[in-house]
């Protein structure tokens, strides 16, 4: 059954990349060896098992900033796991012509085998993204240097496969989690919470948007009195903290007005006595990133391996236009973002309905990010030249 099931594999191809190699050695047609092979690896494996599935288990819950849980391994079935381990360790010896009979080849399996359990249980944990990570050392490939500290998707395999699928390759998969892809990412948020809180964009009390809406600070909407009474509003004349009714009746003020959309923000100044300080309109506008950074990454995975400029650029077009309305009406910027192609995504981020200045500064920023990806290009190609 086992072994049908391995020539199944083989022939077929299983999930992974592997199999697509050529095997061109005289592995296969040796069947006696083959079958010997076969044995080998299902006995060290039961053997090793539990070590190793332990010890990935462990890595994986102990990476900062510690967010994910083992409650789904609970529904994995790890007989047809172990299987599959097999298969992939039997695929990487046939493939790199290592056994398990000397110590350098024993490594090769633990590595490949951990490195098969590091992909199945992320997965398992659902677990989306990793980061690329090498041994530092001049043992490893260029492609793959080229990798290293950048984030990957599990559902998404470079050329070559993830790492430790490729032949001898070394690198590991460190899994990165929301909270994690989030701290990665978190000096282009100071830097957007700053400059969306430059002193013209924003107002500190409550006013009507466009739509009539109850809406603070940069942009944050306040569904009802309750949402209102929950911040930190001052009183103008003494800097106190407003009390609930206070907060409540201005917010009903404001509510029982309309915007036909001819009212700016700094119109309803004189119908309010309460306003936030700078802090507390910080911690929203770091709020409402936090809330919309899962749809930012649906529309761009990679978005933590785009330079500094690009993410604090598309911060600005998100919070602005929503992830929604920037995938619906900038199709193109997006297909550019996707393209990594920055010169073409500062010509498609002009909005209406924002002062020129700031479109000025988001399409300077892209064009910073063009300027340095070119130079970076013109390095590397002066490189090869020289050797
Ligand atoms: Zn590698």
């Amino acid at each position: 059954m086992r072994k049908s099931n391995f020539e199944s594999f083989i022939r077929f191809g299983g999930s992974r990349a592997l199999v697509q190699k050529p095997f061109g050695s005289p592995h296969l047609e040796r069947k006696q060896d083959s079958q010997e092979a076969e044995g080998a690896v299902v006995e060290w494996i039961l053997d090793v098992w539990s070590n190793h599935y332990g010890a990935v288990v462990q890595s994986i819950l102990k990476t900062t900033p510690f967010e994910f849980s083992p409650a789904k391994l609970a529904y994995l079935d790890q007989a047809s796991l172990r299987v599959d381990a097999e298969m992939v360790v039997l695929a990487a010896m046939e493939a790199e012509g290592f056994d398990l009979s000397s110590a350098e080849g024993e490594r090769r399996a633990v590595m490949v085998l951990t490195n098969f359990l590091n992909q199945a249980l992320q997965k398992a944990m659902g677990i989306r993204f990793y980061v690329w990570t090498t041994h530092h050392d001049t043992r490893v490939r260029d492609s793959h240097a080229e990798r290293d500290g950048k984030i990957f998707r599990w559902d998404s395999p470079p050329e070559s496969g993830h790492p430790a699928e490729d032949f001898g390759c070394r690198c590991y998969a460190h899994p990165l989690g929301i909270e994690g892809y989030w701290e990665r990412v978190s000096e282009g948020v100071i830097a957007y919470k700053a400059l969306a809180l430059e002193p013209e964009e924003n107002v500190d009390h409550m006013y009507l948007d466009s739509k009539s809406n109850v809406t603070v600070g940069i942009g944050t909407f306040l569904p009802n009195a309750a949402a209102a009474a929950a911040l930190a509003f001052r009183r103008n004349v003494t800097e106190d903290l407003a009390s609930e009714d206070q907060k409540t009746t201005e917010y009903d003020l404001l509510d029982a007005m309309t915007n036909d959309g001819n009212f700016t923000a700094a119109h309803y100044a004189q119908f309010t006595n309460l306003h936030l300080r700078w802090d507390e309109k910080k911690r929203l506008v770091g709020d409402h990133m936090r809330e919309i950074f899962d749809a930012l990454l649906g529309l761009f995975p990679y978005f933590g391996n785009y330079p500094q400029s690009v993410q604090i650029a598309l911060w600005d077009m998100a919070y602005n236009l929503g992830v929604d309305g920037l995938s619906g009406k900038f199709p193109n910027f997006c297909l550019s973002i996707q393209d990594e192609d920055w010169a073409t995504a500062a010509l498609e981020s002009h909005r209406t309905g924002i002062g020129e200045e700031r479109n000025d500064h988001i399409r300077d920023l892209f064009l910073e990010a063009a300027d340095e990806a070119a130079a970076a290009e013109e390095g590397n190609s002066a490189d090869s030249e020289g050797e």
